[in-house]
């Protein structure tokens, strides 16, 4: 049945061959033997969209059909990668086209390897949406993502002496090829203008929003496949154009040059993601950016509710919006204004309808990533919405005078806006206020919602908040990541896991298994082989796969702390060189990440980590036992080739910082030993790998909130009393580190040991050491670490996506699956009517 199924489908070798030549003839305009990797890789991309796009027509129809709710999903971000083999995997058509490129004189990795990442994100927040995507596919649900098509994704990284250097990253100059423009779903963006206070017929009052200037917003949709290929969802993805339709009136007026000079100042808002890992406060680009998306997502929403129903009672029982964090806050004044201004739904209909429509995720408790706009700048852009944003924030603060008469303080604390000067709009408290549900992403930080960042909202509504604990895709990092480890475990348990992955709990009997353990340890050396090869590619580094690869890859952020790291590796450094302590097994420190453009600090760690590897390589003392290599330019791709890799995964944010991390899942699941801090997701990680495999050190949150009430951290008394602390923080105030640029880390040691240092590093130091020394120890036991780490891998199934989105949809958005019908499952839905005059008929209108 399998065989005629793909027959089919078209997912044999020979039609896949048939569709990847005729795209290379009808597409490209090339013979096959004169076609380069570049236009292969196009022709075969062309092949998986044409079967990709049958697919989301079938389950769009299927949704249609079943009326079932809507869940949109609003996020700036979506860092996507590569596409292709992600694809193949979930189409299940991999071995297929790896034959078929075989007749072609290729290989199925090197015309993988064509494709560039869609780098539409920063980090965590963005692979965050990307992964939920994924899952929602997986699970049939009907999710769609919403975002912004930029011209330039997140820069790309080049080191230059140890430093980092920003290149553009001209994601649509290689016109991704799986998307599709969809100009007939264009929508019209109005911004600026004044508001003009009239009065209806019936002599009520009635605000109009008068002399806007007008975008148009294109979308792009670009399908996504759920593992098994039959549901494809779309995330549909804006591009901002010049709007034609009315303007014509402004050419007429006569300033031509004006008018075509507003006309490309449109198409800014959509040119570059701003590089930010936490937001970044006054760019009024960038409001209008959050605008913009929020805008043409919701007139998108509504358009698409108002095909099956003529007012607006059942909105929320078939719309949900989940805002991934306040970037799309605006959507709360944006829909209200929508259902007052054009649909006429009263006011209070109106907020109870937003309400129950919207839910909102936070996702950091770093006092400079709460966004903030100016009240003047709303006034500007967006003024309609500013008054809606008032009235929203009269008719709350109503009610807090009510449950709290007199209290002024949780007033001012609650209010939306924020007195200035300048008097600013807290997205954040927009949210919250305008959302059924506020979740955080780790238990450890609802936690920290609840009773730090928003206490007195907590306190108003404790059912608005609940947690949702972030999940990874197994689809993309381990199937596509590591598929010699899926195999394996394939081989061990059967197949099935990756759609069910707490079922990888049945691998935990074979950590005692000598014959599997040997296996594992093989596909992770095989692994480190690969890896080995991509370091010596981009980097002058050449790193032994025989040593024990430690690994810290993310963002470059203080509070992630890489500088502990480093501090640890001079450490071991000194230890070595000056104090005569034997070596216990060879190390390789393998760092990844970019730093925001302007964030100094972290840009001078990328110098710090570049030079203490020089230091130490050209120490013959020291050069075979410790290495340090920067891999530059991480991205998905790269975290794809270097986490199989890792022996071990440093998650060391001081506690209270990282929201929940996604990265320690990905490298848990792939059999990585985690050395962590008691912060985000690696509570509850180690609560289900159990606390004896994993590397826990350093302070609680708690322990830290504390010192900070009271004032009693003293890093200076530290660096007094601990010798090796005191030569670790002297050495970097030395030129030991640079010898060749005086001075120029001097900087750290003031930085180490003021008393208002943010992020505990020093305070952390020896207990971290002390745990990294004890996971050295243990790695060099090869029985002992391979049960370890395989017992990682059996226990981390509860960090499955599906599992976050499982509980998004029963929890929050009550959405429900709609899986394929029996005709989709037998290939025997054509989707294409075969008899024209039902076409015509159908298209009668
Ligand atoms: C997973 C991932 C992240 C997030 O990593 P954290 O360790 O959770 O900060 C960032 N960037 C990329 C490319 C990723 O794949």
């Amino acid at each position: 049945m399998e065989g005629e199924l793909y027959v089919r489908l078209g997912y044999t070798m020979d039609a896949l061959y048939r569709s990847i030549t005729r795209h290379l003839a009808y597409s490209l305009g090339v013979v096959p033997t004169q076609a380069s990797k570049r236009d292969i890789y196009l022709a075969l991309s062309y092949s998986v969209r044409d079967r990709l796009l049958e697919k989301m027509l079938k389950t769009n129809q299927r949704y249609e059909d079943s009326g079932a709710k809507r869940l949109y999903y609003l996020s700036m971000e979506f860092l996507i990668g590569r596409s292709l083999a992600n694809n193949l995997r979930a189409m299940k058509i991999y071995d297929q086209v790896a034959e078929a490129l075989q007749l072609l004189g290729t290989d199925v990795e090197t015309i993988c390897d064509q494709e560039r990442d869609a780098a539409l994100g920063n980090g965590g927040l963005g692979r965050l949406a990307a992964c939920f995507l994924d899952s929602m596919a997986s699970l049939d649900m009907p999710g769609f993502g919403y975002g912004l098509h930029y011209d330039y994704g997140l820069f790309e990284q080049d080191i230059s002496n140890g430093y980092q250097r920003e290149k553009p990253d001209s994601w649509i100059s290689e016109a991704p090829a799986l998307q599709v423009e969809r100009a007939d779903a264009a929508c019209i963006v109005p911004m600026y203008g004044r508001i003009e206070e009239t009065k209806d017929k019936w002599g009520r009052h009635n605000p109009l929003w008068l002399g806007w200037n007008l975008v148009t917003g294109v979308p792009y949709d670009i399908p996504i496949a759920g593992y098994g290929g039959l549901t494809v969802n779309r995330l549909r993805l804006f591009a901002a154009r010049p709007s034609t339709e009315f303007d014509i009136k402004i050419f007429n007026e006569g300033d031509y040059l004006r008018a075509v000079e507003q006309k490309i100042e449109s198409e800014k808002i959509s040119k570059i993601l701003y590089p930010k890992d936490s937001y970044e406060a006054g760019r009024e680009l960038r409001l209008i950016q959050e605008y913009f998306l929020v805008a043409c997502s919701l007139n998108d929403i509504v358009r698409t509710y108002e095909k099956d129903y003529s007012d607006f009672n059942k909105f929320p029982e078939k719309v949900a919006i989940q805002l991934n964090d306040t970037h799309p806050a605006l959507a709360v004044a944006e829909l209200m204004r929508i259902l007052v201004d054009q649909k006429w739904v009263p006011w209070e209909r109106a907020w109870d309808i937003t309400n129950r429509t919207i839910a909102y995720t936070n996702h950091t408790l770093l006092p400079e990533a709460l966004e903030k706009w100016p009240e003047s700048l709303l006034a500007r852009l967006l003024p309609r919405h500013l008054q809606f944003i008032y009235d929203i924030n009269q008719q709350f603060l109503d009610r807090v005078v009510t449950l709290w008469p007199g209290d002024v303080d949780r007033m001012r604390n609650m209010s939306i806006m924020e007195e200035g000067p300048p008097r600013q709009v807290r997205m954040a408290n927009l949210a919250i206020v305008g959302a059924h549900s506020v979740n955080g992403v780790s238990a450890l930080h609802t936690d920290l919602i609840k009773k730090s960042l928003a206490p007195n909202f907590f306190e108003m509504w404790p059912e608005r908040f609940n947690n949702k604990t972030n999940g990874i895709t197994p689809r993309r990092w381990l199937c596509v990541a590591n598929p010699n480890l899926h195999d394996l475990i394939e081989d061990a348990i059967g197949p099935g896991f990756v759609t069910d992955l707490e079922r990888l709990r049945e691998l935990e009997p074979f950590a005692e298994d000598p014959a599997f353990c040997e296996k594992f340890m093989q596909v992770k050396h095989g692994n480190k082989e690969r890896l080995k090869d991509v370091i010596f590619n981009t980097t002058v580094v050449e790193v032994d796969p025989a040593s024990l690869f430690d690994v810290q890859v993310k963002r470059i952020h203080e509070y992630k702390r890489q500088l502990m790291n480093v501090l640890g590796i001079i450490w071991e450094y000194l230890a070595l060189t000056e104090d005569g302590v034997e070596p216990v097994s060879p190390k390789t420190f393998i760092f990844a990440g970019k730093a925001a453009p302007g964030y100094w600090a972290a840009k001078q760690l990328i110098k710090l980590i570049h030079n203490v590897g020089n230091t130490i390589e050209d120490d013959p003392r020291a050069r075979d036992f410790l290495k340090v290599a920067f891999a530059p330019n991480f991205r998905v791709t790269l975290a794809e080739q270097i986490i199989p890799a890792a022996d071990i995964s440093q998650q060391i944010s001081t506690a209270g910082f990282e929201a929940s991390g996604t990265g320690n899942m990905k490298f848990a699941l792939n059999g990585a030993l985690t050395i962590g801090t008691m912060d985000g997701a690696n509570i509850e990680i180690s609560q289900k790998v159990g606390r004896e495999n994993i590397y826990i050190c350093g302070l609680t949150a708690y322990e830290i909130e504390k010192m900070k009430r009271a004032g009693s951290y003293k890093p200076k008394a530290m660096y007094d009393k601990h010798p090796m602390i005191k030569r670790v923080v002297d050495s970097l105030a030395s030129d030991r580190f640079c010898p060749r640029e005086s001075g120029l880390f001097a900087w750290l040691k003031d930085y180490l040991l003021a008393d208002n240092e943010m992020f505990f590093h020093l305070a952390d130091l020896e207990s971290y050491v002390k745990t990294r020394e004890l996971s050295t120890q243990e790695y060099v036991d090869k029985t002992l670490w391979a049960k370890k780490a395989i017992l990682n891998v059996a226990r981390v199934g509860h960090f499955s996506s599906d599992r976050t989105i499982r509980q998004y949809a029963e929890e929050i958005w009550d959405l429900v699956a709609i899986p394929p019908t029996e005709a989709e499952k037998s290939g025997k839905l054509k989707y294409t009517p075969s008899d024209p005059s039902s076409i015509a008929t159908a298209r009668a209108w």
